[in-house]
């Protein structure tokens, strides 16, 4: 018997806050036709950020993730790495979402790409999933040697969690930065 998988999106971040590139690289990645579901992933203590300077409890950048990505089709707001205590591990997600019936993709931005070797149990994770990568910037955006995958074919959104704290704090308007919605939540 054929078994049709459930193809699955995991777009893992910490949202701090949710911006507007985030939702265009939602709606690009779930434009493309990829995916049956994609789940957004807050991490609960994103150890490989944590020596840049204090980050917004997790509970918040949750309530802001699912107010920026609310309307957003096909996309669903998860709490499972906040649930679970510790640095927040990919592979433990991946895990969690991995049933016989699904296929997870990886979504990421290119910046990500050359941090995948560091992540835990890397190499186990590269046989478990596929990558959907997101352009950033103007750099080629390659798939890393020994994983699988494809890549966006989006127009690059120069926005970033750093760019838009930066830009809220020297005061400039927050409509052209975050979804409207998580204006009140900031
Ligand atoms: P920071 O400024 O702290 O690096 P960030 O903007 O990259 O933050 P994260 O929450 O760390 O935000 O990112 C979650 C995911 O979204 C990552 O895979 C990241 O590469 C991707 N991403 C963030 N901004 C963009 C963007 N403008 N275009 C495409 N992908 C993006």
């Amino acid at each position: 018997m054929k078994v049709t998988l459930r193809r699955v999106g995991l777009f893992g971040g910490t949202f701090d806050p949710p911006h507007l590139g985030h939702v265009a690289a939602l709606r690009d990645a779930w434009a493309s036709e990829n995916f049956d579901e994609i789940v957004v992933t807050v991490a609960g203590d994103p150890y490989l950020k944590s020596n840049e300077g204090a980050i917004t409890p997790a509970q918040r950048r949750l309530g802001m993730a699912e107010a920026a990505f609310a309307e957003l089709a096909g996309v669903r707001v998860s709490d499972m790495e906040i649930r679970r205590s510790g640095p927040t591990y990919t592979i433990d997600t991946a895990r969690e979402l991995l049933t016989e019936e699904v296929a997870l993709t990886l979504i990421i931005g290119a910046d990500v790409v050359p941090q995948l070797s560091r992540w835990r149990e890397a190499e186990t994770l590269s046989s478990l999933v596929t990558l959907y990568v997101l352009p950033r910037g103007d750099d080629m955006v390659t798939i890393p040697i020994g994983w699988r995958g494809t890549i966006a074919s989006m127009e690059p959104v120069d926005l970033s969690s750093t760019l838009t704290r930066e830009r809220l704090e020297n005061g400039e308007n927050p409509h052209g930065l975050v979804p409207d919605a998580v204006i009140p939540l900031l």
